[in-house]
């Protein structure tokens, strides 16, 4: 059984470094002055294709990423690993996207894509950290979702049976493809890169990283195709500017802001009866918990 499997990995601000120019004066976050990351869940998301396709080697694995220009680098970091190809779905356009203008999009985009028997995304983005797109993508589509997945169990008769890990235990679930997974940081981390894989996709890139790039490798890519990674705008997947974007999203983001624990907000407490109370007097009283 050979599936065609789509991976919907982010490109996402390294949440551990967010510096104060973090935020544009509208609300967006300033994606370029941060670190960018391959979103952690999105590995283990990835790996579980990977895992598919050690089973049933005649499948496919396409990575979908919606971003700036520079989430190629998402795409190249996929086929380093072993994915087959990618698509950047990038465009002024879909610009400030909320969850729901996101999963929209990339919706449009899978609808692009043509057959599929299973998408696979990570539960959570470290940024946005709603975890809906996943569940919203499915929803578009009209598919059956299993989400917190740590483990596929097994594939058969078009039939997907899953183990979910959630907060009070797991549960053993089954659905029939075509089905859309999210997939838990417990699952299985992600295999390393494969260098004979790095060797062979290190020139990949978009036509825009091409043009600004002063590449001598053009012969490069009219003799080995899959270097070419393809770029969609809100045209090629023929989606409504209306709902894309920051035009599209009922949510804005106001604000975020760097949190970060000053010493004088620590307090040093022994395992006595009375301290331990107080403490939770204190942290009931200011809401920190009940
Ligand atoms: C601090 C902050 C707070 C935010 N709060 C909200 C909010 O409350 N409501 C809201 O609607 N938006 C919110 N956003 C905007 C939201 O981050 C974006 O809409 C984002 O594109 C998707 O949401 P998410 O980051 O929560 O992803 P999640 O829903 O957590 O992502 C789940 C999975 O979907 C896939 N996925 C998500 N984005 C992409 C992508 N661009 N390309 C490919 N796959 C993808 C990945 O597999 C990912 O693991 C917030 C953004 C920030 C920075």
């Amino acid at each position: 059984m050979d599936l065609k499997i789509i991976v919907l990995a982010k490109q996402v601000p390294d949440t551990r470094n967010v510096g104060k120019d973090a935020m544009k004066a509208d609300g967006t976050v300033n994606r370029a002055a941060l670190p960018a990351i391959f979103n952690p869940e999105d590995l283990n998301a990835l790996e579980q294709a990977l895992r598919i396709k050690d089973q049933h080697p005649g499948s496919s694995i396409i990575l979908l990423t919606m971003g700036p220009g520079r989430a190629a680098e998402i795409i190249r970091e996929g086929l380093f690993r072993g994915a087959d190809g990618g698509y950047l779905l990038t465009d002024r356009a879909f610009a400030g996207a909320d969850t729901l203008a996101t999963s929209y999009a990339l919706s449009m985009a899978i609808k692009k894509m043509g057959h599929f028997d299973l998408i696979i995304a990570g539960r959570q983005a470290i940024d946005g950290d709603t975890a809906q797109v996943g569940p919203q993508v499915a929803e578009k589509l009209g598919i059956a979702q299993i989400t917190y997945v740590e483990e596929i169990i097994s594939i058969a008769d078009n039939k997907i049976r899953a183990k979910r890990r959630l907060e009070k235990g797991i549960e053993i679930v089954e659905g029939s493809m075509p089905l859309l997974l999210t997939i838990n940081a417990s699952a299985p981390e992600c295999r390393p890169r494969n260098a004979k894989l790095v060797m062979k996709y290190k020139h990949a890139r978009t036509v825009t990283e091409k043009q600004n790039e002063d590449t001598d490798y053009l012969s490069l890519y009219s003799s080995r195709p899959y270097l070419d990674l393809p770029e969609w705008s809100v045209i090629d997947v023929k989606a409504d500017v209306a709902i894309c974007g920051l035009s599209g999203s009922p949510t804005k983001v106001k604000k975020i802001e760097n949190v970060v624990f000053q010493a004088k907000e620590s307090k040093t407490l022994s395992n006595s009866d009375s301290d331990i109370e107080e403490l939770m007097i204190e942290l009931i009283t200011n809401h920190t918990i009940g």
